[in-house]
């Protein structure tokens, strides 16, 4: 976290910055917004709010957290990136915050774009577990591309 400067801060220098980031995530708080007209109907409804939000956010922190040096991606928190491409076990984020790869949503129709979810989820001396997401969010939905688990 940057110091002296609170989130909401944070938050909206990040949207005066990045419009490209900003239309993405307006998609995604409406989404997110529709998802919070559903809550309480069930509960996985609530619990699909939280991960929509998540990701929201993620981004978000991902893009001003990078900037620092001592940022070690992944590692303390999970990191949200656009995907550029997927090549076999390997998902290659886009470095400038920009949508690239587009993910054609099976329910609507829609090209959206696909996100990158990595994450230390495991951290142990025995070894650890880094896992690797392309995630697309469009329909109320979080469909899971593609998903790799490294251990070592
Ligand atoms: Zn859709």
């Amino acid at each position: 976290m940057a110091k002296g400067r609170s989130l909401t801060q944070i938050l909206m220098s990040t949207r005066k910055k990045s419009r490209v980031l900003d239309k993405e995530v307006s998609r995604l708080e409406g989404i997110e917004e529709e998802a919070k007209g559903l809550r309480g109907t069930k509960e996985i409804e609530s619990k699909r709010l939280g991960e929509i939000t998540e990701i929201i956010e993620g981004l978000r922190r991902t893009k001003e957290e990078c900037k620092r040096k001592d940022y070690y991606e992944g590692k303390y928190a999970p990191s949200y990136r656009y995907v550029e491409r997927i090549d076999g076990d390997d998902i290659t984020p886009t470095k400038d915050f920009k949508p690239g790869m587009r993910y054609s949503c099976p329910e609507c129709g829609s090209s959206v774009p696909v996100l990158r979810y990595y994450h230390q989820e495991y951290d142990s001396p025995e070894g650890d577990t880094w896992v690797t997401k392309a995630l697309a969010i469009c329909c109320d939905k979080i469909y899971e591309i593609k998903k790799i688990e490294d251990r070592n």
